[in-house]
């Protein structure tokens, strides 16, 4: 099995055989390796429907300490369809993963509710920028200690204006913390959110 070759762990391989996944896509060839051994923050620029949920979502949940109930990540993404898309593909893929929760954040749905998940102990959020940036500012949720934020979808998330709620909850999170960054193209604005936020960054292109 090539997935083990990546050095994925046995729950992360049982999730996949239960999925049915034979073989990584090139996204996945290409980041797990280098996000599992290095403490690095990278820019991907991949398509959507290439895979990436699981390139940055298999090495997540092996980095994350399930038994610490506190947040320690953030996924920001475009949509609230995307968004629950992704909360979904984490939730299968940390299915053998004791004590990992996952909380979808994002618009037109109780932020009462969300907030109360979050506080129940939710090591990952995924979330829209907006709702995001509406919880912060009402202090129902703690991101200045994670140690991974992803950026899914970067180019779709600027275009649809978010650039300065990005900017905003970035900088509510820790300098140390790992960013990584997917986007199907790289214009100006996303490489503004790199320069600003990310150091020295790996990176791959499929
Ligand atoms: P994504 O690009 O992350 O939106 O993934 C597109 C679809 O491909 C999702 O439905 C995944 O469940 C599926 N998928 C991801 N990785 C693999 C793989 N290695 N083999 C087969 N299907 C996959």
């Amino acid at each position: 099995n090539k997935f083990e070759q990546l050095g994925l762990n046995e729950s992360l391989l049982l999730a996949i055989k239960d999925l049915g996944f034979e073989n990584p896509s090139e996204v996945q060839e290409k980041a797990i390796p280098v996000l599992l051994e290095q403490n690095t923050d990278l820019v991907a620029l991949a398509q959507t429907g290439t895979g990436k949920t699981a390139a940055f979502g298999f090495p997540l949940i092996q980095k994350i300490d399930a038994e610490d109930r506190s947040t320690q990540a953030l996924i920001l993404s475009p949509t609230r369809e995307l968004c629950l898309q992704i909360t979904n593909e984490i939730k299968q893929y940390s299915k053998y993963v004791k004590g990992l929760h996952t909380v979808a954040v994002y618009g037109g749905a109780s932020i009462t509710e969300q907030a109360r998940e979050i506080k129940r102990g939710a090591q990952v959020i995924v979330a829209t920028p907006g709702r995001m940036q509406d919880m912060i500012n009402r202090g129902l949720v703690n991101i200045k200690n994670i140690n991974f934020c992803i950026l899914d979808e970067a180019d779709e998330m600027l275009n649809m204006g978010f650039y300065d709620d990005i900017v905003s909850i970035l900088s509510d999170t820790p300098d140390e913390k790992n960013t990584w960054l997917f986007s199907a193209t790289m214009p100006a604005e996303v490489a503004r959110i790199a320069k600003k936020f990310m150091h020295e960054p790996a990176e791959i292109t499929v």
